[in-house]
C-alpha cells in the first residue's frame, strides 16, 4: 500500500525523469528484481533537496545495488560519497555498479553502527538512513556522532507502507517488531534534546532531523 492515494502516487511517477540514462537502466534492472531502493517520488525530492543542501560529505547506511549512492553522486558531484552495506555479496554487486557508472564512492561493509563506530573522526553534512527498519535509532545515534553542526540526517520508509501510523496495516502481525522499532525511532527523533525533527509524507516516509543551535 502506498502513504498516499495511489492516484496520487501514479501522478508522482509521471513526472519523474531519471537523472541519467544509466541511472535509470539501474532503476529499471533493480525494480525488476525486486530490489528495494529509493522510490520516485523520494528521489525527485532528494534531488532538490540536496541541490540546495550542497554537502560536502554524504554518509549512506544501506547500499543494496548502489542505486540511492549513485545518485547522491550524480547530483552533488564534489561530495565524497560513503555508504555501508552489511553484506559481502551485495557489497560486490554495489561496487561494480559504481564502478560501470565511472563513480567514485567509498563502499564499506559490515554494520552501520558497527562500520561508523569504527570511522576516524570523519564528519558528514547528509546522512542518509535506508537499511533494517528495526536498527534505525542505533545507525542514527553512532551517526550523531559523525555530523557537522549544519548536518541533516534523512531516514527512508519511516512510514513503512502506512503501518507505522496503524496496526489495520499489518493485519497479520509479520511486521510488528519492524512496526514497534520504528514508532519508537519517530518517538525518539522528536523528542530528542538535540534535534529538530520532522516527518514527512513523501514516498514511503521520510524523517528529517537537524542539530538544534547550541544558544536554543
Ligand atoms: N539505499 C538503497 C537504494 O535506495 O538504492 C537501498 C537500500 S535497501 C532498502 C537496504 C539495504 O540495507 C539492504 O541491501 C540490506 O542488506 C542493508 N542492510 C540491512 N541491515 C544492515 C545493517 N545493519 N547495516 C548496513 N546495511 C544493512
Amino acid at each position: 500500500m502506498n502513504i498516499t492515494n495511489d492516484k496520487v502516487t501514479e501522478y508522482l511517477h509521471g513526472l519523474y525523469t531519471p537523472l541519467t540514462t544509466e541511472l535509470g537502466a539501474l532503476r529499471e534492472s533493480a525494480e525488476k528484481d525486486n530490489v528495494p531502493i529509493i522510490l520516485k517520488e523520494t528521489e525527485s525530492f532528494l534531488n532538490v533537496y540536496l541541490r540546495s543542501l550542497k554537502p560536502k560529505a554524504i554518509l549512506e547506511i544501506g547500499t543494496a545495488v548502489g542505486y540511492s549512492a549513485s545518485f547522491f553522486k550524480e547530483v552533488c558531484k564534489d561530495a565524497k560519497v560513503v555508504t555501508i552495506e552489511k553484506f559481502l555479496d551485495k557489497a560486490e554487486v554495489a561496487k561494480k555498479n559504481i564502478s560501470d557508472l565511472g563513480y567514485d564512492i567509498t563502499v564499506l561493509t559490515g554494520d552501520g553502527e558497527e562500520v561508523i563506530n569504527d570511522m576516524a573522526d570523519e564528519l558528514f553534512d547528509f546522512v542518509f538512513i535506508d537499511a533494517a527498519k528495526s536498527h534505525y535509532t542505533r545507525f542514527l545515534d553512532a551517526a550523531m556522532k559523525h555530523l557537522s553542526s549544519d548536518g541533516v540526517i534523512v531516514a527512508d520508509n519511516v512510514l513503512f507502507k502506512a503501518r507505522t501510523v496503524s496496526d489495520e496495516y499489518d493485519p497479520s502481525g509479520k511486521y510488528k517488531t519492524n512496526i514497534k522499532n520504528l514508532r519508537s525511532f519517530i518517538e525518539y527523533i522528536m523528542d530528542h534534546p538535540k534535534l529538530d525533527s520532522a516527518v514527512l509524507s513523501v514516498g514511503d516516509g521520510l524523517s528529517i532531523s537537524v542539530l538544534r543551535s547550541i544558544d536554543e
